[in-house]
């Protein structure tokens, strides 16, 4: 099992992962992507941010 490398959520879905800093990050949604893209691993988080990223990404 593999947990979203943004909001610690599992992932169920492969596919939204990239490469940063020279290691692969995994991500549970294409938000927690977009966002780690933005603010990387100074933005480390709980849950919560998960709805946040969602929201940003569904407007
Ligand atoms: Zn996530």
């Amino acid at each position: 099992m593999k947990y979203c490398d943004y909001c610690s959520l599992e992932v169920k879905i492969a596919g939204f992962k990239m490469n940063y800093k020279g290691s692969i990050k995994i991500f549970c949604c294409e938000g927690c992507k977009a966002i780690y893209t933005l603010f990387g691993d100074t933005h480390i988080v709980k849950n919560e941010e998960h709805d946040f990223a969602a929201k940003l990404m569904n407007r």
